[in-house]
């Protein structure tokens, strides 16, 4: 029996005597969407072989290397047996899906699903082909599991990327709409067909089902050409946060380094000037800190600056942030806090130093910090704020250390209670 293709549905038996009127597909489409997906697989590879580390990308790969694999098996479809050529495009189709799915949430930081759900899934879809194809051919019931699996799987991955704000990662969004709206047109797509008018002898008009398959071909090639984009720009945000990750943060206690916190003290007070309060900064320093690289060596010595960037995160709230100013040195501003908070803070940070030694093996490293606090008003800089809380800080030390000392120059707004001391 003379067979022919609906795009996405795998060939369909058509009787002999409606052959010439139902050439449904277009082998150039079909030849330009085979094209495009190698194309982006073959961008993809280049852009994967240099960052291998981008996650999800590999499977994004391999997703568009199925889509060509669909494409090509629905234009040689003639050269195996029908039921062949319907696993081989529906289950290329079905697997593709799945990987984007997949690719999502590695890029995400999902968990990835247990392959089971992708074994029993497509295996079902595979069973409902065969079905459909050799026991009670219909093309119609094809065409609807192969798109419902795979626009079940789009939508979830768009689900699965439209997260962590528009403005900051739009990218993802993009990604997200792309999925979204090709996962429903997946969805309806049988319904395309049913437009078309019953002519006489029960088929559908040949020729709207031959301009509804060319549409729906289009639509896939549209969608792998937007996919395809969107996997770049994913590419290239995750790239460009990791650079800036580099430039910003300190990789020993992955806080911020001096540059990115001073850049943050000053939007903060900017913001803080225009709601008329003020920010109160610490600026911190381990005591006798070489002491204990002397003692215990420079790896102890790296661990007790971790163990105390771990104890201070346990002081602060979300929005207060941290950053190393060099050596042993920290600072932290609290955007949100009063000087008597800031003072509180301080003072509760200095205590969990003391009475948490780091733990080395068998024995402990007795800790201790200086505090110096200061508050940046209305007309404040950075680093004069800095520079004032690290007057405080060395008066602290000059106390005998393991203290709380508060500038005396403060701008504006005064720091309510008297300096706290150990
Ligand atoms: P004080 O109580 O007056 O602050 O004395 P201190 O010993 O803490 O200060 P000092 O400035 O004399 O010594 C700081 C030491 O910190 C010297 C330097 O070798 C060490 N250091 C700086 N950066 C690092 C680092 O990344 N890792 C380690 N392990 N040590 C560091
Ligand atoms: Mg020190
Ligand atoms: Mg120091």
């Amino acid at each position: 029996m003379p067979r022919d293709t609906v795009p996405g549905g795998g060939p369909v038996n058509i009787p002999a005597a409606r052959q010439p009127a139902l050439k449904v597909h277009s082998p150039t489409l079909l030849i330009i969407a085979a094209l495009l997906t190698a194309l982006v697989t073959t961008v993809l590879y280049a852009v994967w072989s240099f960052n291998r580390n981008i996650p999800g990308l590999r499977l994004w790969m391999v997703s568009f290397l199925l889509g060509s694999v669909f494409s090509v098996s629905l234009l040689v479809r003639d050269w195996f047996p029908e039921v062949v050529a319907v696993v081989i495009s529906q289950g290329s189709v079905s697997l593709a899906a799945y990987l984007c799915l997949m690719a999502s949430r590695m890029y995400m930081g999902r968990r990835p699903f247990s392959h089971w759900y992708a074994v029993v899934g497509i295996g079902a879809l595979m069973v409902a082909s065969v079905y459909f194809t050799v026991v009670q051919p219909h093309l119609g019931m094809r065409f609807v599991f192969v798109g419902l699996g795979a626009g079940i799987c789009f939508l979830l991955t768009a689900r699965t990327m439209a997260d962590g704000g528009v403005r900051r990662v739009p990218a993802r969004y993009l990604f997200a709409l792309v999925a979204g709206l090709h996962g429903l047109f997946l969805l309806l797509r049988p319904a395309l067909f049913k437009l078309a008018p019953v002519a006489p002898g029960g088929l559908p008009d040949a020729g709207l089902v031959a301009l509804v398959s060319q549409f729906v071909l289009l639509e896939a090639i549209v969608a792998v050409v937007l996919l395809g984009f969107g996997a770049l720009m994913l590419a290239n945000e995750f790239i460009t946060s990791e650079l800036r990750h580099l430039a910003e943060m300190d990789p020993l206690t992955n806080v911020f380094n001096r540059r990115a916190f001073l850049t943050l003290l000053d939007k903060a007070i900017s913001a803080a000037q225009r709601t008329g309060t003020a920010v109160p900064v610490l600026v911190m320093d381990l005591d006798h800190f070489k002491n204990i690289n002397d003692t215990w060596g420079h790896r102890a010595g790296d661990d007790v600056l971790r163990h105390f960037v771990m104890l201070a995160h346990r002081c602060l709230r979300k929005e207060d942030v941290m950053g190393r100013l060099g050596g042993e040195e920290f600072a932290i501003f609290l955007p949100n806090a009063s000087a008597a908070g800031a003072l509180a803070v301080a003072e509760r940070l200095r205590a969990l130093v003391e009475a948490q030694p780091v733990a080395t093996g068998p024995q402990s490293i007795p800790l201790t910090v200086s505090v110096g606090v200061t508050l940046c008003a209305h007309g404040d800089a950075a680093g004069a704020a800095l520079q004032r809380a690290d007057e405080a800080m060395y008066l602290a030390k000059e106390r005998g250390r393991n203290r709380v000392e508060v500038s005396e120059k403060i701008l504006g707004t005064p720091v309510a209670p008297a300096a706290t001391a150990a």
